[in-house]
């Protein structure tokens, strides 16, 4: 489960939990996103709030384990180099990579998507406001073959919809768990002050 998780928020822990029970997941490895390729410069938020905030949303969860493996690599974050970095280190392991709707429709924009494609089993999440049945007319059969979609209990949030309401003192109450809130407030992450957040610890 890769995302900017810039803050992480219920959206994503629906679709992580609805995709380990629907195909019986070991675990989920939340990856947040080093430099994301697709969001140059707007992922102003320090990598490393971004990593302690999904600790926090996934501390109680026995399956859930958070990687930092796009976080100790410098230079864009590619799911191509993740998934094959993750193949190595877990050679028998069988990879799905879980993505919402909006993200699997953007597939043909990813770097070296034709070999993406063939590394590891694609999960795709409905995400209200994204029509997965557009997947059929977007992508080519033999990116549908390795694609398959599930159907989570929709919320139509956004990080940027909570980044947004943050800036304009509105409640994020119940749109993320209540630790990421608090350490939003503790971290005074998105009240755009004009400058970039401190990194934890400074
Ligand atoms: P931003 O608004 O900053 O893009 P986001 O809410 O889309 O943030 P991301 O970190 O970009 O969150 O998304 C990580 C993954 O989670 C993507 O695959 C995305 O499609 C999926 N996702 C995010 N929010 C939802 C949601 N509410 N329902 C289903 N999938 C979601
Ligand atoms: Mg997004």
């Amino acid at each position: 489960m890769g995302g900017t998780f810039d803050p992480v928020h219920y959206g994503h822990l629906i679709i992580a939990e609805t995709a380990r029970v629907e195909f019986n997941l070991d675990r989920v490895l939340w990856i947040p996103a080093g430099d994301p390729p697709h969001k140059p410069g707007r992922v102003r938020t320090p990598q490393e709030h971004r990593h302690a905030m999904v600790l926090l949303a996934t501390a109680a969860h026995p399956q859930f384990e958070v990687s930092r493996i796009e976080l100790e690599r410098s230079g864009p974050s590619f799911t191509f180099d993740t998934v094959t970095a993750l193949r190595e280190r877990h050679p028998s392991a069988e990879l799905f990579f879980l993505t919402g709707a909006d993200a699997i429709l953007e597939i043909l924009t990813w770097h070296r998507h034709a070999d993406v494609i063939h590394l590891c089993r694609f999960i795709a999440a409905t995400r209200p406001g994204h029509d997965l049945g557009r997947l059929g007319t977007v992508l080519p059969a033999r990116y549908l073959q390795c694609i398959d979609t599930i159907a989570t209990p929709g919320v139509d949030i956004s990080s940027t919809q909570i980044r947004e309401r943050v800036r304009s003192q509105a409640s994020i109450r119940y749109l993320l768990p209540d630790s990421v809130e608090t350490y939003i407030q503790k971290h005074r992450l998105y009240a755009d002050t004009g400058e970039s957040p401190a990194a934890p610890g400074g």
